[in-house]
């Protein structure tokens, strides 16, 4: 196992709850509970420090809820403390940005601060459908965010769109594609999500109220489609089942993840894997801020993985990436061949034409990636 880590600190905050939004954020927040928030977790960090110290720091992802609501202050003192770690220079800082709060004069201080890798969660470019989701930002946002971006030299910019999104069609996605690449050039990255409606959320409601309608899974599959195919022919290639980049700019950090690499992360509901055991932590933040001022744990879930667990893991988690396995690097890894551990699996998924096997490398058909699920199922 290499020595690398990344880091993962996890920003709860938002300035109004998204329609769609089941992650562990709160937009009810006072000033003082994001100021004891930022407090507690760096005292979480600085309870890591014997990890920290061992691993070297390879990147850092400020992510939530929304790293940009709060004052850039508190993400300069978070990162002061975690560079107390390492002398090496980080090679990528990712921060998540809402569009709307991207002035110059904050993404001066980021840039200031060393972020070198900007990630625009735009979603879509139709202002009706971004109203229907509950977004905060507009189509103009994004375009004002982006020429802030530029005039502040960044380059480095990833954005999120959603696909299946209420009241999305085929052409008003193709619009949203089409205009994410006449951004510019400073656009490197572009993730894709498939929309997830939770219960109990505002886009459930208005779902069974027929208030909105979502896309079918066919159309959904031709928008996932279309979108490689349009992306390819703007230079962006397809890394991930749902990550494209211009050659060069693939994420580090989720890099690092598919390639089951070691993470430590900070704050409400941020997971960690480290030394062949996986943790997550509390969602309360006020319970969060309580416990570790009273030297309690904040570890909701932990899970021991074993040899074969771990290598299940590996096994998905490389099929995500386009290249697949490599499975001379599997022997090696696991001291196993794959084919002789899962002949009867690998045989079926060839035949269905799910997986192919090239080169030594085993990886997702472009049927495959469309029904990954299925895949997984004979992973697990
Ligand atoms: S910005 Fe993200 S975390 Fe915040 S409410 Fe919207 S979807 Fe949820």
């Amino acid at each position: 196992m290499n020595n690398e880590l990344s880091i993962y600190v996890h920003i709860p905050f938002c300035k109004s709850k998204c329609y769609y939004c089941d992650f562990c954020s709160s937009d009810r927040e006072d000033e003082e509970t994001i100021s004891n928030y930022i407090e507690a977790l760096i005292k979480e960090i600085l309870n890591n420090a014997e990890i920290l110290s061992e691993y070297k720091i390879k990147t850092i992802y400020f992510g939530g809820g929304t790293p940009s609501y709060i004052e850039p202050k508190y993400i300069e003192k978070i990162l002061s403390v975690i560079k107390l770690f390492t002398s090496d220079v980080i090679e990528e800082i990712t921060i998540e940005l809402n569009p709307a709060d991207c002035t110059y004069e904050r993404l001066m201080q980021y840039v200031k601060m060393g972020i070198n890798r900007y990630s625009l969660g735009m979603q879509s470019a139709n202002n009706d459908i971004l109203k229907i989701i509950g977004r905060r930002h507009s189509k103009e946002d994004v375009v004002t965010a982006y020429n802030n971006m530029m005039k502040a030299n960044i380059s480095n910019i990833s954005t999120d769109v959603i696909t299946g999104l209420a009241n999305d069609t085929l052409d008003s996605f193709k619009e949203t594609l089409n205009f994410i690449i006449k951004l510019g050039d400073g656009i490197k990255h572009i993730s894709t999500y498939s929309l997830e409606v939770h219960e109990d959320t505002k886009l459930a409601t208005l779902i069974d109220a027929n208030f909105v309608n979502l896309p079918t899974e066919d159309e959904e599959r031709e928008m996932n489609s279309m979108t490689t195919s349009i992306l390819a022919k703007n230079g962006y290639n397809m890394y991930e089942i749902s990550n494209y980049s211009k050659e060069g700019y693939e994420s580090k950090h989720n890099l690092n993840y598919w390639n089951q690499g070691y993470y430590l992360g900070f704050g409400v509901s941020a997971a960690s894997y480290i030394n062949g055991k996986r943790y997550s932590n509390i969602c309360n933040i006020k319970e969060y801020i309580n416990k570790i001022n009273n030297f309690e744990d904040v570890v909701k879930e932990t899970e021991e993985l074993d040899k074969l667990d771990t290598l299940r893991e590996y096994i998905i988690l490389k099929l995500r990436l386009i290249k697949g396995i490599d499975i001379k690097e599997f022997k090696s890894k696991f001291k196993i061949d794959i084919f002789d551990m899962f002949k009867t699996e690998i045989d079926e998924l060839l035949n269905k034409k799910l997986l192919e096997f090239k080169e030594d490398r085993l990886y997702l058909t472009t049927y495959g990636r469309d029904v990954a699920n299925i895949v997984w199922e004979k992973f697990i």
